[in-house]
């Protein structure tokens, strides 16, 4: 048994640790993989992680950037955070500014982007070089209401290439795989229908819907093979 566990809306809310499901994750038996569509470095979410008491493996969408690219590039024109580059880079592929040298551009959420990046990666991707989206987020929530998302970066070098990207992150076929690692009892838990629930269904998986993040009332017709609960603690009483 392998649980796939999100972590925006089911372990943390912004700074804020949900305990009542952390609570509950520590008692769940089986494996446990905790996933986020954030382009952020492992080792960011391991470090927040232990400081809620909770041990697993982690994936993100720049760990599955970096997994999907491993081996068939090695270089990559990336705008994102500085996890990305990281992750990357402990892939094996260097993460470039010189346009002439990138083999791939891997795009995230980059808070520092500009019209020059989004050109460069255009010419690039409009050249032919793989384009990777780790994520297609339109926004994000934050202290101070929505801002764009990655989402909003990846479209602009749509629209101004001509190309459509890869997506790695949630509900992707390739986000699965390098989560479950071919494990067959697996049980995905998040608070999104579209992302967290849709790759449950379409990888053969069951899926658990916790309302403590974005969806706040159980979805009037609920797939075969998702249960919903308030917290997890409820799923422990099952
Ligand atoms: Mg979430």
């Amino acid at each position: 048994m392998l649980w796939i566990i999100d972590l925006d809306g089911v372990v943390w809310k912004g700074k804020e640790f949900i305990w009542e499901n952390i609570e509950a994750i520590k008692k769940l038996k089986g494996k446990k993989v905790f996933m986020t569509n954030k382009a952020t470095s492992r080792w960011e979410i391991e470090k927040r992680l232990k400081q809620a008491g909770l041990e697993g493996e982690v994936v993100t969408s720049a760990y599955i950037a970096a997994q999907y690219l491993k081996g068939k590039v090695e270089s990559a024109f990336a705008l994102g955070p500085f996890g990305l580059y990281e992750e990357l880079a402990l892939a094996g592929i260097h993460p470039t500014e010189q346009a002439h040298l990138a083999e791939a551009v891997v795009v995230g959420l980059d808070k520092f982007v500009t019209y020059d990046k989004i050109a460069v990666a255009s010419d690039l991707v409009r050249e032919g070089r793989p384009f990777i989206a780790t994520n297609t987020d339109k926004v994000y929530p934050t202290e101070g209401g929505l801002k764009p998302g990655a989402g909003a970066i990846v479209e602009a070098i749509r629209v101004s290439s001509g190309r459509d990207p890869i997506v790695v992150g949630k509900p992707s076929k390739i986000a699965f795989q390098v989560a479950s690692k071919g494990e067959r009892d697996v049980i995905v838990i998040g608070d999104k229908m579209e992302t967290d629930m849709k790759m449950a269904l379409e990888n053969g998986a069951r899926g658990v819907l916790v309302l403590t993040g974005v969806t706040k009332e159980p979805p009037e017709e609920i797939p075969e093979g998702i249960i919903v609960v308030k917290t997890l603690k409820e799923l422990l009483e099952r």
